[in-house]
């Protein structure tokens, strides 16, 4: 069926945006399917580390630096994704292409871990580009303007994120331990072919979301040599992006240019538009600046927590034998699991009594858990024994406050894209909103390592205090940036016009 049959078998906008109850039924689709996909990166992301270390022999550090650069490249490929959906290949084209990416990415590491690791691994980083914005873009697309139930389905969508992430985080591992780094490397790529079958079946649903911008517009043919040069284009730029995470001083040079060069392209598309249209993005452009530093924090977990839970946590939750560094890596996502809907559904409560607080109240918010997260992470310390091991309840306990940050922010973020970007602009605006936390990334492992700086010799209690500093200063910042944005609510709020 060519894209325009396809869509008079399907149901209009209209029919969909009309829908009756709390989520429209196009949103479990997306949520299953973006379930599976986050099955097959976070699996991915479980492993790479540790395979660089003990497989590619790599020092710790230098592992960490590239585990860093991919991270990076990943949500700046976002970026990209976003553009070229919104200006040619539109959102449906774009998500199938980056999860077919994707599949040969995990299937190479699958086949030959060792030797085709890194340009495997440039495979996912492209893929997911395209994948990632797209997905969450069309998420927005299945409500009205102004639907007061858009936050709830991005919560609905963001718990389908994180049980993908905590199976995937958990299994994969695993698998490598228990069988092989290729049974592992399988089972993200078989993750990735279940996400995106349910997409393919998700298209007949849609009506006539994710189309390509260009249909109608330019002739069949010239629309389709477009869509190859994307497709040819995303294959060439992966050697060069196996060049930059080869060379970690060319990852940093990537990041000085890329970030202000993607913020003067979208400075130049805003001109595009009209001073209403202008100012709404001028606000997604703030809250994009203040999601970089909630980031930067929050990645703590992957960096300088990940070594704290390793050293310095005893290894028992509430008297039950534990791996602190299970607790590190699944216990937001099992928080995010249990709470999301429940905040959903306050959300909506409080609406319904007129009391919801607005969205730049509810980022504020954000910053003002992850303050608080980060004192209770510092306030570790006052439990640690003579041998500087302390209680692994107290930072399960921040992990749940950290969570409520996350919930309050990065559902609310995902949302606000779609809300204040026009619609021309939703896939680059969801991108950068994802360049946003490739920022956030890079600046997570320089804030890790600025705290991590005592001697090697140095004891365990010497480390936990070192640590704990650190979080107490990060306690600090996100305070102050939470008050700042509650106190600039007023003017942000102008910006967003109706939106709130
Ligand atoms: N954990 C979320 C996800 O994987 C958010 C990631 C982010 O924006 N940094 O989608």
């Amino acid at each position: 069926m060519n894209p325009e049959e396809l869509v008079k078998a399907t149901p209009t906008l209209e029919e969909i945006q009309n829908f009756e109850g709390k989520y429209p039924r196009q949103l479990w689709l997306l949520f299953l399917s973006e379930m599976w996909e986050r099955f097959s990166f976070y699996g991915m992301r479980g492993m790479l580390t540790i395979f660089m270390v003990e497989q590619l022999r790599l020092s710790e550090k230098d592992a960490n630096l590239k585990y860093g650069a991919i991270q990076a490249f990943i949500y700046t490929m976002a970026f990209i994704g976003g553009l070229f959906a919104d200006k040619i290949l539109g959102f449906r084209k774009s998500i199938f292409w980056g999860g077919l990416l994707m599949i040969v990415g995990s299937f190479m590491l699958a086949f030959s871990p060792k030797d085709l690791y890194y340009i495997g691994i440039c495979f996912t980083i492209v893929g997911t580009g395209f994948f990632k914005p797209n997905i969450s873009t069309m998420v927005g697309s299945l409500y009205k303007t102004g639907d007061p139930r858009r936050d709830a389905g991005f919560g609905l969508f963001y718990s389908g994120i994180n049980i993908g992430a905590l199976l995937g985080g958990a299994l994969c591992i695993w698998a490598a331990d228990a069988y092989s780094w290729n049974v592992a490397f399988s089972l993200a790529g078989i993750g990735m072919i279940i996400g995106l079958g349910i997409f393919v079946f998700t298209r007949k649903t849609i009506g006539p979301i994710g189309l390509s911008p260009l249909l109608n517009k330019v002739s069949d043919a010239k629309k389709r040599s477009y869509e190859w040069m994307v497709y040819a284009g995303s294959l060439l730029i992966i050697p060069f992006i196996l060049l930059l995470i080869r060379k970690s001083e060319y990852s940093d040079m990537f990041m000085y240019i890329v970030g202000p060069a993607a913020l003067l392209y979208i400075i130049y598309e805003m001109f595009k538009f009209n001073k209403l249209e202008r100012r709404k993005l001028v606000a997604a452009l703030i809250f994009i600046v203040f999601s970089i530093a909630f980031w930067a924090f929050f990645e703590q977990a992957g960096g300088s927590l990940s070594l704290f839970a390793r050293y310095n946590l005893k290894h028992d939750v509430l008297g039950i034998p534990m791996n602190p560094n299970s607790i590190n890596n699944g216990a937001n996502s099992l928080f995010v699991i249990i709470f999301s809907p429940i905040i959903g559904i306050l959300w909506l409560w409080l609406y319904k009594r007129k009391m919801e607080p607005n969205t730049v109240i509810k980022f504020g918010l954000g910053f003002l858990f992850l303050a608080a997260a980060f004192y209770v992470f510092y306030y570790t310390r006052f439990f640690a024994d003579a041998n500087g091991m302390t209680s692994l309840n107290v930072f399960t306990l921040a992990y749940l406050v950290i969570t409520f940050g996350e919930l309050c922010l990065s559902p609310i973020g995902l949302s606000l894209m779609t809300k204040l970007a026009p619609a021309r602009m939703h896939g680059m605006m969801m991108g950068m909103w994802f360049l946003a936390s490739a920022y956030g990334q890079y600046a997570a492992g320089i804030l890790g390592a600025g705290m991590a700086t005592v001697n090697e010799k140095a004891s365990l209690s010497e480390k936990l205090l070192s640590y704990t500093d650190g979080y107490k200063q990060l306690a600090i910042y996100a305070l102050v940036l939470g008050i700042v944005l509650i106190i600039i609510s007023p003017l942000i709020r102008k910006l967003m016009h109706e939106v709130h």
